[in-house]
């Protein structure tokens, strides 16, 4: 059996280039064998791309986070370009808004989004899409700009209403260790609701913590199986029918081959 993992903060779970690849001998051991690595800044990007780029299975995205608008760098849309032609980057982002931490004001926020997808249609690439309080003005942009390459809605954290909606665009809705809390009844809905080719899951590593393993202090990609189980269960699937299915949904947001 094997997962992939749709969105991992390496360096975020650990600075140091050894453990980053310890952490990812750790997710191959658990039969992750893929994994999109994401980071927030340009800067970080550099960082973790080149001690990670060797690594069979192991993809990247590049983009500037809704976090980082006041300082998305020097010539940052030239950088994210140039970085787009690396091997194995095969995402723009994460970008999109967030409106639950004041980061800059609305207006830049959106400007920095529809550049990102901008970048992300003139490469021919899907965007990782970051929505925090902000559904609204996220879906009205993505209505008028998404590359035709699709999106991916990482960490879904809408309702079922809101997925139904977007469903005529080419998206992709991924699902993190947060699905697997007794509370999230709005994610459990919206999972049992979705078209199963539409449905993609990540770790948020290192912060989204699988319920199973909340007494640790930062999730890393070899936990997803335990968000892979808590799905098979809900949707009565077979863990290994659904691994084969989260697979091919995953290759295809990319455009990997399976
Ligand atoms: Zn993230």
């Amino acid at each position: 059996m094997q997962f992939f993992d749709t969105h991992a903060h390496i360096g975020l779970i650990n600075d140091d280039p050894i453990e980053q690849l310890r952490v990812i001998t750790q997710a191959k051991q658990a039969g992750v064998s893929r994994i999109v690595s994401i980071n927030n800044s340009l800067h970080d990007f550099t960082r973790v791309y080149n001690n990670l780029k060797a690594i069979p299975g192991i993809y990247h995205a590049v983009g500037v986070a809704p976090s980082e608008v006041t300082n998305p760098g020097k010539d940052w849309i030239n950088t994210i370009e140039e970085n787009l032609k690396l091997p194995n980057v095969i995402a723009v982002g994460e970008t999109g808004l967030d409106y639950y931490k004041q980061f800059g004001d609305k207006r830049s926020q959106i400007e920095l989004f529809i550049t990102q997808l901008e970048i992300a249609q003139k490469n021919n690439l899907p965007v990782i899409i970051h929505n925090r309080d902000a559904g609204k003005d996220v879906f009205d942009v993505l209505a008028e700009r998404i590359p035709d390459a699709g999106a991916i809605f990482h960490c879904y954290s809408e309702n079922a209403e809101y997925a139904k909606k977007c469903l005529d665009m080419r998206v992709w809705f991924s699902f993190a260790g947060n699905l697997t809390y007794r509370n999230a009844r709005n994610l459990h809905e919206t999972v049992l609701n979705l078209p199963i080719d539409r449905i993609l899951i990540e770790t948020e590593s290192p912060f989204m913590i699988p319920a199973e393993f909340c007494e640790r202090k930062r999730t890393m990609p070899a936990y997803i199986t335990s968000t892979a189980k808590f799905l098979a269960e809900m949707l009565d699937m077979d863990l290994e029918t659904l691994s084969k299915q989260l697979w091919k949904n995953s290759c295809k947001a990319f455009n990997l081959p399976e």
